[in-house]
């Protein structure tokens, strides 16, 4: 298959203008509607030709974030930059057909009245018509459906549907393109396949694209950067590899590992715990400590264990295909911990086991005291 960037050389053989890689800067942006703080002071940069993910729940201010990228929506206070230009802040507002910002919809929104090529030539429009309809059968041609640019958007699948959203958002080159939820719509199968071609595109395209998902691996997989979003702040930002084995908070840690928390109360900077005394860094005494221990962090062994093992009793066993999740109580810990160990060792209910637990890979955060602690 040709790709499309082939498609657009010039007859004389001339590659066309196409957009330069562009940096999407949000500077201190805040947007208040009446009493809801939907952003708060939230800054961050989207490098040129570099996808970055933001990950947050429902209502953490994602959408609104793109929106205001888009134009869609104005900030109540900060900037919004594309290189050097402003593109809103105090005394600048650009419009969305002027910012060389593309979006896509969660529900790729294609209009039902007009053809499939059609619906990517939309955003066409500073094209010839001849023109239009050469890059956009070429972009069809990209993804696999070319056969179809005479047809109706109804008579396809989720995921052609989805493919024709992402021609036509790609087809003008933006040289920013903001996805929201793009990949929501489709079953696990198509997705995995769909953010595959999604980021040959965008890579293929050169395109500076932020996408917003609440799905915490669909932002490993896709995403050079994360931006972990809560109550609208910007919480933490950085690669999958650095979330994950450095979160800043409690929050962060659970979006990227499942993990055992237990609660402490810090007495002598530090917390005594079943694996030893460790040193918390910046929490007073009397205030509490969560320890955080990764279910595939503990190691389980059916005989004595070495140096430093804790012995335990297994409540119950499940098997979840390539891993198992077993339930220990572990002498000196309130409550059982849960353990991912690799299927193949078998555990059976009731036997007596050991627990090994590296400190260095435990995590601690600022936690809340609750009764009997
Ligand atoms: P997310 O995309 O992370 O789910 P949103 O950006 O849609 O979050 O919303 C963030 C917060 O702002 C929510 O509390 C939401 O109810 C509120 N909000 C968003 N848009 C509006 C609006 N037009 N009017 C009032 N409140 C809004």
């Amino acid at each position: 298959m040709k790709s499309w960037i082939s498609n657009r050389i010039g007859r004389n053989g001339a590659k066309p203008a196409t957009a330069a890689p562009a940096r999407l800067v949000f500077e201190d942006v805040s947007r208040i509607y009446g009493e809801t703080r939907a952003l708060d002071g939230v800054s961050f940069q989207v490098e040129p030709g570099s996808v970055l993910c933001l990950l947050g729940p429902s209502g953490c201010g994602k959408t609104t974030l793109l929106r205001i990228a888009s134009g869609i929506e104005r900030p109540t206070s900060g900037r919004v930059l594309l290189n050097d230009r402003v593109l809103a802040g105090p005394g600048a507002f650009v419009a969305p057909e002027e910012r060389g910002v593309g979006l896509m919809f969660q529900d790729f929104a294609l209009f039902p009245h007009l053809t499939i090529e059609q619906n990517v030539a939309f955003g066409l429009k500073a094209l010839s018509k001849d023109e239009a309809r050469r890059v956009a059968l070429g972009m069809l041609e990209r993804v696999g459906l070319a056969h179809y640019a005479e047809r109706y958007p109804h008579i396809l699948s989720g995921g052609q549907q989805q493919r024709v959203a992402l021609a036509r958002a790609i087809a003008p080159r933006p040289a920013v393109l903001l996805m929201d939820e793009p990949f929501s719509g489709l079953d696990v199968q198509l997705r995995e396949s769909m953010q595959q071609e999604t980021l040959g595109l965008l890579r293929e395209a050169g395109a500076t694209a932020l996408i917003v998902t609440h799905h915490p691996e669909e932002a490993m997989r896709l995403g050079d950067r994360i931006g972990v979003m809560r109550d609208g702040r910007l919480v933490q930002l950085g690669a999958a590899q650095d979330l994950h084995s450095v979160p800043k908070e409690l929050f962060v840690a659970r979006l990227f590992s499942e993990i055992n928390e237990v609660t402490y109360a810090v007495a002598r900077g530090a917390i005594d715990t079943p694996i030893g005394r460790l040193p918390v860094a910046d929490m007073a005494d009397g205030t509490a400590a969560v320890l955080g221990v990764r279910e595939r962090a503990i190691q389980l062994t059916q005989g004595n264990g070495g140096a430093g093992a804790i012995k335990g009793r297994v409540i119950d066993v499940k098997f979840l295909g390539d891993a198992a999740l077993i339930n220990v109580q572990a002498e000196g810990f309130a409550e059982p911990l849960r353990v991912r160990t690799q299927a193949g060792e078998r555990f059976e209910e009731g036997s007596t086991v050991h627990l090994t637990i590296d400190p260095a890979r435990t995590l601690i955060f600022p936690g809340l005291l609750q009764e009997g602690d």
